[in-house]
């Protein structure tokens, strides 16, 4: 009855949870800088452990390269407009977008594996299924009792008990599937 699909995990919750964190962690072990800038355009090597390019911000113009790569430091600064910041901050400057997008866009384009959730969560998760389990079985017999109430005076006068009991399968098979599409639905609304 109840589906072991894992429930969606709204945006804040990834954001702000553990899995975030080490996820982000994770690409950034994973990718340098220096090539990630690369694929933004061409940076040379500008002494030391430097890198000098055109700022990677689509709305900076940069006539004259103002984005120097601190290979060592794996930060960037750009000295026309001021922006800095890690590898994140440099992929969400570059495509306009969040933070946990960038790490997914990084992800995606590396090929990293981002660590699982952690073991903690899977045994909360195992902790919680009789006590949903349960509330399904609870809501399953109230939808069937609210049927059988609205049921009971259509077949009242019926003398034939065979009769009686078709009647209560044809409606019941009817109005199942509805009932189980309002349940999934209602459970949806739950989870988000
Ligand atoms: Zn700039």
């Amino acid at each position: 009855m109840y589906s072991n699909t894992a429930p969606e995990v709204s945006t804040e919750e990834f954001t702000t949870g553990y899995g975030f964190r080490k996820s982000l962690k994770a690409v950034k072990d994973a990718v340098s800088i220096e090539e990630v800038a690369q694929g933004y355009g061409e940076f040379r090597q500008s002494g030391g452990d430097r890198l000098l390019g055109r700022c990677v911000l689509p709305n900076h113009e940069d006539q004259t390269p103002s984005m120097t790569v601190y290979v060592e430091e794996q930060r960037f600064k750009c000295y026309g407009c001021g922006e800095h910041g890690d590898v994140i901050d440099l992929v969400g400057l570059a495509e306009g977008c969040e933070a946990w997008e960038a790490m997914m866009i990084l992800a995606q384009r590396y090929g990293i594996e981002l660590p699982g959730r952690p073991d903690s969560w899977h045994r909360k998760q195992a902790r919680q299924k009789p006590v949903r389990d349960e509330l399904d079985r609870m809501r399953v017999e109230v939808l069937r009792r609210r049927l059988f109430r609205i049921l009971e005076p259509m077949v009242r006068d019926v003398e034939d008990e065979a009769l009686r009991e078709e009647v209560a399968r044809e409606v019941w098979t009817a109005l199942w599937p509805q009932a189980e599409h309002m349940l999934r639905e209602h459970r949806k609304e739950g989870a988000s």
